[in-house]
């Protein structure tokens, strides 16, 4: 992955606020979903499993709407973290390779942004 693709030019948004945005797409539709329940829209055909395997998919939608919410607000939460530190000063400029996260202090975009971005493909 090349940190080029994280670069922002004027009226186009860069990759960390993509993500930002897919993540809080996610978070809206998890919080708005209604709760699955097997009344609601039943349970889906099972597969042929066993019965054991048909209660982890019964316990997965039970699950699935707060599980997925949860782990949206963990993005969010990590975003909010690993963000480009703000240059200022004399390394500022349009020319500046030496940005940096304001979390990990790693180059920018540091490790956790790049994993995460992974979520865009
Ligand atoms: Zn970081």
């Amino acid at each position: 992955m090349s940190a080029d693709m994280f670069a922002s030019t004027p009226g186009q948004l860069d990759e960390h606020e993509r993500l930002r945005m897919y993540v809080e797409g996610v978070l809206e539709r998890a919080d708005r979903a209604v709760p699955w329940g097997p009344e609601t829209v039943g349970v889906p055909a099972s597969a042929g499993g066993s019965a054991l395997m048909r209660l982890n998919d019964v316990a997965f939608y039970a699950n699935a709407r707060q599980e997925v919410s949860a782990f949206a607000a963990l993005c969010l939460n990590l975003l909010a973290l690993h963000r480009p530190r703000d240059a200022g000063g004399v390394s500022s400029g349009p020319a500046c390779a030496l940005r940096r996260c304001n979390c990990c202090m790693l180059r920018w975009p540091c490790p956790t942004v790049q994993e995460m971005t992974g979520l865009l493909k």
